[in-house]
């Protein structure tokens, strides 16, 4: 079945000039990219965007992680692969969430780490079902920044909206 997957190349992927090899990695799915942008991640958006696990021991680190905190890289580049299995293709290359029990030659068993924190900095995030991965996108991306209509859309008229224009 055709879907979409929201992947977020995290700050420590940032830091660690992991961008190309990540890419390059999950080129291997052929799954096509529609949506790409840097982001800033606000600490309403990261606790939104992790809101499952609010009531977690970690979920304070983790929310600090996301926002760049933890590696002084305030922003994350977010891109939506979209094609046959896109979340269990994407998922497989990624690897397992904690970057020790990640397969090794997998991008988290590649180049995550556990810090001394317990923090699982595994360099990516991938959508983990398809209903999560709507939510996630709805999120992260408006509809006039993603390339397909994904997800079903209506017109709004906007008034008075201040937005910023070259000059
Ligand atoms: N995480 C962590 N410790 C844990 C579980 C999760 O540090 O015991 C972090 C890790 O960075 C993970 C993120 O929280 O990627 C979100 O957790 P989730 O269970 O959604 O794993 P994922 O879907 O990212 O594999
Ligand atoms: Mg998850």
């Amino acid at each position: 079945m055709e879907q979409a997957a929201l992947i977020l190349i995290k700050p420590d992927g940032l830091k660690k000039s992991l961008t190309g090899n990540i890419l390059t990695r999950l080129s291997e799915t052929k799954l096509e990219i529609v949506a790409a942008k840097m982001a800033r991640v606000s600490r309403q958006l990261a606790e939104e965007h992790y809101k499952h696990l609010k009531d977690k021991p970690f979920f304070p680190e983790i929310i600090r992680y996301i926002q760049g905190e933890l590696h002084n890289r305030h922003k994350v580049l977010a891109l939506i692969y979209w094609g046959e299995d896109a979340i269990a293709k994407c998922r497989e290359l990624a690897g397992a969430t904690n970057p020790e029990e990640a397969e090794p030659t997998s991008i988290r068993g590649s180049y995550g780490r556990i810090t001394t924190a317990g923090v699982y900095e595994n360099v990516i995030h991938v959508s983990s079902n398809i209903e999560e991965a709507e939510r996630e996108i709805k999120l992260w991306f408006q509809p006039g920044e993603v390339i397909v209509n994904l997800y079903p859309t209506k017109e709004v008229v906007k008034k008075e909206v201040k937005a910023k224009e070259w000059t």
